[in-house]
C-alpha cells in the first residue's frame, strides 16, 4: 500500500494537502497532529470518504523520541506500507520583536519546523532511497525567503528549511527522490485568523489572502509523477508579494 504522510494535517493547509493527495493522487494518508483530536477525526472522515485509508498519529514532531516511537509503532502494524510522499507541514509561530523573544519561544519555533523536518524525514529517507522513488515537500514561508519583522524566530526556521531542502535535494536526486520547498504568503487558516486582513492585503498585489486549497494544488503537483524533474526548488505562492 502506498502512503503519503502529512505532518500537521488536522487543520488548515495540512488538511487541504491531505485531502488533495487522497482525492487527486489516491494516496492512503498518514495524518499527524499534536493536540486537536477532534479536528483530526473530522479530517480523517472526509479523507476516508474518498476510498483510501487515513491513519491518525498524535505526537509532537519537535520531540525526536515521540516521533520515532509513533512512526515505528505504525510501521510494525503496516509492514507492507511504502511511504512515497512526505509533506513537512507542521509549524508554529511565536511572534514579537526579537529583543522581547524568549528563549523558550525561539526553541519551540525552531524545533517544530527544523527538528520536525529532521525527525520525520530522517526516519524514512533510507526506505525512499531503497525504493528509488520519493517526494519530499517542505512547507516554508515567504518569511523564510524575505524575512519578516516581528518573526525573526519563524523566519530563521523557515529559511533553515529552505537550506535543508536545497542540500538534501542534491544528495538524493540520483535515486529519483525529489525535495522541494513551498513558500506561501498569507493563507487563511487558524494561524492567520487574528491578523488584520483588511490592512495586510494592501501589501499583496492580488489584494487577498490565499486559500489552503490553492497551496494544496501546488503541493499535489509537486507530489505527482509529473513533477519528476523539479528538485531543490523553492516555489513561492503568495499572490505576487515581491521576493
Ligand atoms: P495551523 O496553525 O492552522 O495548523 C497547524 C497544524 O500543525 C495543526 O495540524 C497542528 O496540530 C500541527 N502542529 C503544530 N505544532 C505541531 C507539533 N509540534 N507537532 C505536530 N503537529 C503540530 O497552521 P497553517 O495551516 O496555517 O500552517 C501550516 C504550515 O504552513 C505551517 O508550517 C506554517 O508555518 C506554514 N505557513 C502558513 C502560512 C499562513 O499564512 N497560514 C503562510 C506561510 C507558511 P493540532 O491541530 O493538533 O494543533
Amino acid at each position: 500500500m502506498k502512503y503519503a504522510l502529512i505532518t500537521g494535517g488536522s487543520r488548515g493547509i495540512g488538511k487541504a494537502i491531505a485531502i488533495s493527495l487522497a482525492l487527486e493522487l489516491h494516496y492512503n494518508i498518514i495524518l499527524t497532529y499534536k493536540n486537536n483530536t477532534e479536528a483530526a477525526e473530522i479530517t480523517q472522515q472526509e479523507i476516508e470518504s474518498f476510498n483510501v485509508t487515513c491513519d491518525l498519529l498524535k505526537f509532537d514532531v519537535a520531540n525526536a523520541e515521540e516521533t520515532t516511537d509513533a512512526l515505528k509503532n505504525w510501521e510494525d502494524k503496516n509492514p507492507e506500507a511504502t511511504i512515497e510522499v512526505i509533506v513537512n507541514n507542521a509549524g508554529i509561530t511565536a511572534d514579537g520583536l526579537f529583543m522581547w523573544n524568549s528563549t523558550e519561544d525561539w526553541n519551540k519555533v525552531l524545533q517544530t519546523t527544523l527538528n520536525g523536518f529532521y525527525n520525520i524525514t530522517h526516519h524514512f529517507i533510507q526506505q525512499m532511497l531503497k525504493n528509488r522513488y520519493g517526494r519530499i515537500i517542505n512547507i516554508s514561508s515567504v518569511s523564510g525567503v524575505i524575512g519578516t519583522a516581528g518573526q525573526t524566530n519563524y523566519s530563521a526556521a523557515k529559511a533553515g528549511l529552505i537550506g535543508a531542502t536545497k542540500a538534501l535535494a542534491q544528495e538524493v536526486a540520483k535515486r529519483k527522490v525529489t525535495v522541494n520547498a513551498v513558500a506561501p504568503g498569507f493563507i487563511s487558516s487558524d494561524m492567520t485568523k487574528d491578523l488584520d486582513e483588511k490592512e495586510l492585503k494592501k501589501q499583496i498585489p492580488m489584494n487577498r489572502f490565499g486559500k489552503p486549497e490553492e497551496v494544496a494544488d501546488l503541493v499535489c503537483f509537486l507530489a505527482s509523477r509529473k513533477a519528476a524533474y523539479i528538485t531543490g526548488e523553492v516555489i513561492n505562492i503568495n499572490g505576487g508579494i515581491p521576493t
